[in-house]
């Protein structure tokens, strides 16, 4: 068959055991791209076997020179950053500026993860008492692997990957079955590193992938990133066999409007937050909850802004805001406006059926706006995963507070002000991992670990930073006494 992609495990491209294969699909012309195994328990027990025969060896290069090829791999990304680019964006749909910034997103964990050797560094007591001494040392675990979501194709194993490997783990990526291409680039391109075979594999497939992974006895961490009913079987099947695993969920982002926020950046930054990557971003602002005068102040500007959101294929010049993923998607995010009309939502904005010419069969929504959303409905509640902001109005930053904290997604909250302290009253009260203030989308960088409360993460450890090194180390704790006698004197 042709257009059937690879699996990467040991150092060679191998054909999938799998006997079943989907579709990948161009989601702004409906064209066939490639296609992917389903999955095979096999494929997952050869990279496992590989991966783990490769830690041996890996763990005992030293920290210096394993990041040794972590430079080289952030050249690699940048050096072809334009092709990954176009690869993304013809899987994904996402614009290609919006492909390249993930690119930059990838980098930055790279950088942080070259850091290592300090990174790795930890605590010792000298004399703990008389003549002995007590530490810590950080060791890796063996095979890690990262289970991630369409939604990014490029950077989200790079919240985790780099740093795994350069402490010492091995790693197996399984990228989302939907964008499988853009990751299989990234690896051929990565065969110039001339990793020791077995430290960097690649294992496409879905469920059943995915299923072998949490099941195999050589994988002990898992990193998930996606939506929170897998995230949560993810975690809970996981834990069940003894592994670490850290699995990021869904969101339903608020952004708080006070009445006294700047017109101009707040309208803005609430339309791109909303409206980038056609609303497919774990971080869009997918509710905006106006307080007070600002409902009234506010709510025809951000319907303005959003109108201008130029829609169209990602790779023509001028385009804003791309496709979603699937007709499956579009079907589906279409059937939850409806309802929210239906359950008395007002249709402020309304992008469904818009047309871009010569792409017919893309899955092509503009933005939509809907006003007076009852907290109480289906479409206040639940993940669109669309370009559609819900607007709801509260009296005071207190109801708003409250509305947010009884949210089940803990991702993020923004809150635009001028006034410090209620900005400072949000930040303290509001129950979400990550909080922007005059912010769109607070996204960590990389040396900053990429928080999510409530349903929006299962685990205790988050993705980036310290936190990734902690996940994928264990510590050992040494007490040492070297008594003066059994010791030669100089
Ligand atoms: P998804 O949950 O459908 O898929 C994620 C991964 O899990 C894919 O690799 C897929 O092959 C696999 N998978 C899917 N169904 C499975 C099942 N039943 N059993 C085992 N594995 C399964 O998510 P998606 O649609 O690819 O991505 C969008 C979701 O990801 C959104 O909910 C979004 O909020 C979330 N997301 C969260 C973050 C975050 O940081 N919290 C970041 C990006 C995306």
């Amino acid at each position: 068959m042709t257009g059937v992609l690879k699996n990467y495990i040991n150092g060679e491209w191998v054909e999938t055991k799998s006997v079943a294969f989907l579709d990948v699909i161009n989601p702004s012309d409906g064209s066939l791209l490639s296609k992917v195994p389903a999955g095979s328990a096999e494929d997952v027990a050869l990279a496992a076997e590989k991966a783990h025969q490769a830690y041996k060896s890996w763990r005992e290069v030293p920290a210096t020179q394993r990041i040794q090829y972590l430079f080289r791999m952030k050249q690699i990304l940048e050096k072809n950053a334009d092709e990954i680019s176009a690869i993304c964006t013809r899987e994904s749909g996402k614009t290609f500026a919006e492909s390249k910034a993930e690119i930059v997103r990838a980098v930055e964990n790279i950088e942080v993860a070259c850091g290592i050797p300090k990174l790795l560094q930890s605590d010792f007591s000298e004399d703990i008492t008389r003549g002995i001494d007590e530490f810590v040392i950080r060791q890796p675990l063996g095979v890690g692997a990262c289970i991630a979501p369409f939604n990014f194709p490029v950077m989200i194993a790079f919240w985790f990957m780099p740093y795994a490997i350069a402490c010492g783990n091995t790693y197996i990526v399984k990228p989302s079955d939907k964008v499988p291409g853009t990751m299989t680039r990234i690896f051929e391109l990565f065969e110039e590193l001339i990793l020791p075979p077995g430290v960097l594999n690649l294992v496409h497939g879905g469920k059943e992938t995915v299923d072998a992974i949490l099941n195999h006895p050589s994988i002990p961490a898992i990193s998930f990133v996606g939506s929170t009913n897998v995230a949560k079987y993810i975690y809970q099947t996981g834990v069940a066999n003894g592994k670490r695993v850290q699995a990021q969920g869904g969101a339903k982002n608020p952004v708080v409007v006070l009445p006294d926020a700047d017109p101009d950046t707040t309208v803005k930054i609430i339309a791109d937050s909303a409206f980038g990557c056609a609303g497919q971003r774990c971080l869009a602002a997918s509710l905006a909850i106006l307080v007070g005068e600002a409902g009234v102040t506010f709510t025809e500007k951000i319907v303005a802004a959003a109108r201008t959101k130029k829609t169209g294929d990602g790779l023509e010049e001028g385009t804003e805001m791309g496709p979603v993923i699937t007709r499956e998607s579009m079907n589906r995010i279409n059937g939850l406006i409806q309802r929210a009309i239906d359950d008395g939502a007002t249709l402020l904005l309304d992008g469904r059926g818009i047309k871009v010419p010569g792409h017919e069969n893309g899955n092509f929504l503009g933005p939509v706006i809907l006003g007076n959303v009852n907290p109480g409905s289906e479409i206040y509640n639940t993940e669109v995963f669309g370009p559609v902001l819900c607007i709801v109005n509260t009296g005071t930053l207190d109801d708003a507070i409250e509305l947010i904290n009884r949210s089940r997604y803990g991702n993020s909250a923004c809150i635009f002000t001028r006034s410090g302290s209620a900005a400072r009253k949000f930040r303290h009260e509001v129950l979400a991992g990550n909080v922007g203030i005059n912010i769109g989308i607070a996204a960590p960088m990389a040396f900053f670990p990429f928080s999510g409360w409530k349903e929006s993460f299962f685990g205790d450890l988050h993705g980036q930073s310290n936190h990734a090194v902690e996940f994928y180390t264990q510590t050992k704790v040494v007490i040492e006494r070297w008594h003066d006698e059994w010791t030669r004197k100089f």
